[in-house]
């Protein structure tokens, strides 16, 4: 989400003539777009900060200026804290409050210090939303922001807010807008995405609604609850070719006792009837999930159903943290916390169940052609990244960026696969001019 909202800062700062720089020493402004989801993720923000302070003062020392702004969650939770501490930040801009970035710029060079906008309005800051350039090949449109699930780990119903979902009409209008600008593959973004409503129409509706554009071969969404799959969209999975076989449905634990405790609202049992489900509309579903390890009260024997449950759902691949309490949520005040050796040791032995499992669904793969759209330049010469189907990453020669090509899996590893293209379908390759004067990098740091 915060990579789809830094493209509707630089959307916005385009009027005043600023494009995208590559790093912040060739910046004449420089946002931290920022994650509070865990402690780590903020601490990073503050050491970050202390950074661009001396960035600044040498600007300053050459008679040059450089402008600082704090974007995102903690902007969110700590835009009061960051003024104090860090006095050289001269804009904070919350999450729903993007689109004033113009006017608090304008505010910051009047000299009123530290501009601050953490207003929890939604929706004005979708205004005019993929107007702006050309996003990618494969790019991200938030549909649904906010959450009103409130796990008792997590920050995001206090930084982001109630559940709000845009009108359809606007999100039909964006992806026209992304399509004609050459978007090839769509990911509806949310933080809960599938308690997206508006009027009558559930996520299943709008996915179809999407697949009808002109253009739009690929639709994804994320990221998804386990509640909220409902049969529309299990039916969207059987009847929309265009919805891709990868589904990131995180389960968090496989503990019914460690999941009542997090507020979760189902079992370990719901959970597989969900997959069941979806497997059965689509087979060949790749799947995905979050995993936390040491939430308060988390024993030995809670920790074996989560492994338990992952060797049982078969994932293609996944993302495990260590529980962090943060400020503010029930677990934060929970007694009965686990050690953290206890919390890195289990963590390590999850992530070896989730790697084996990810080489192995890697390996399957060998010998089959699947399609990838290529979106990334690769290391090597010539070379491209791009995903299959199952958003494994694939690395291939010959294949321009923005194409969607057949691609023969030759060989796999952890964290990607290569192959050889088969063939291509050309398509206008991606890459905006540049020729403005300011230069902007939006640093995304969580
Ligand atoms: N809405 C999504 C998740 C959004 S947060 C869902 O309900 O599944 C992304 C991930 O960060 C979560 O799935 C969780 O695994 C992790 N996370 C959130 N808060 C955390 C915390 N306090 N400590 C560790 N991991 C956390
Ligand atoms: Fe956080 Fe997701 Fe739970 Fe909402 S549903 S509180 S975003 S983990």
């Amino acid at each position: 989400m915060n990579v789809y909202d830094s493209a509707r800062m630089a959307d916005v700062m385009a009027p005043l003539g600023y494009v995208s720089a590559d790093s912040p020493a060739e910046a004449d402004m420089v946002i931290l777009n920022t994650c509070h989801i865990r402690e780590k993720a903020s601490e990073k923000v503050f050491s970050e900060l202390g950074r661009l302070r001396m960035l600044k003062e040498e600007r300053a020392r050459e008679g040059r200026t450089l402008s600082v702004g704090v974007a995102g969650c903690v902007a969110q939770a700590e835009g009061e804290e960051i003024q104090r501490r860090m006095p050289h930040v001269d804009v904070v801009v919350g999450p729903q409050a993007y689109h004033r970035l113009p006017s608090l710029l304008e505010e910051a060079a009047r000299g009123q210090a530290g501009a601050i906008d953490v207003d929890f309005s939604a929706s004005a800051k979708f205004a005019g939303a993929g107007e702006g350039a050309a996003r990618g090949a494969a790019a991200f449109l938030t549909i649904q922001e906010g959450c009103d699930k409130f796990c008792t780990f997590c920050v995001v119903p206090y930084t982001r807010g109630a559940e709000f979902s845009r009108p359809v009409t606007d999100i039909l209008d964006e992806a026209r807008r992304m399509a004609a600008h050459g978007t090839r593959e769509i990911t509806l973004l949310g933080q809960n995405v599938n308690a997206y409503r508006h009027g009558a129409t559930g996520l299943g509706e709008l996915i179809r609604r999407v697949a009808e554009i002109d253009g739009i071969t690929r639709i994804r969404y994320t990221t998804s609850h386990p509640r909220d799959v409902d049969d529309d969209l299990v039916a969207a999975h059987r009847d929309v070719p265009q919805l891709m076989p990868f589904l990131h449905l995180p389960v968090q634990s496989g503990s019914d006792r460690i999941l009542a405790a997090m507020n979760r609202r189902h079992t370990a049992d719901d959970y597989r009837r969900a997959i069941g489900r979806l497997r059965n509309a689509r087979p060949d579903l790749a799947l995905s999930s979050d995993f936390i390890v040491g939430f308060p009260g988390e024993t030995e024997a809670d920790f074996a159903a989560t492994l338990a449950l992952a060797q049982a759902v078969g994932y293609a691949q996944a993302y495990s943290f260590k529980y962090s309490p943060r400020p503010g949520t029930p677990a934060a005040e929970m007694a009965e916390t686990v050690a953290e050796e206890v919390k890195s040791e289990r963590l390590e032995r999850l992530q070896a169940v989730l790697n084996d499992m990810q080489l192995s669904f890697n390996q399957a793969t060998i010998g089959r052609t699947v399609e990838v759209l290529f979106d990334r330049p690769g290391a090597r010469p010539g070379q491209s990244i791009g995903r299959s189907p199952y958003m494994q990453s694939v690395h291939a020669t010959g294949a321009a960026r923005g194409t969607l090509a057949s691609v023969r899996i030759d060989a796999a590893y952890n964290n990607s696969v290569s192959g050889e293209v088969v063939s291509s379908d050309p398509t206008v390759p991606f890459g905006a001019s540049d020729g403005g004067e300011r230069r902007i990098t939006m640093e995304g740091i969580g």
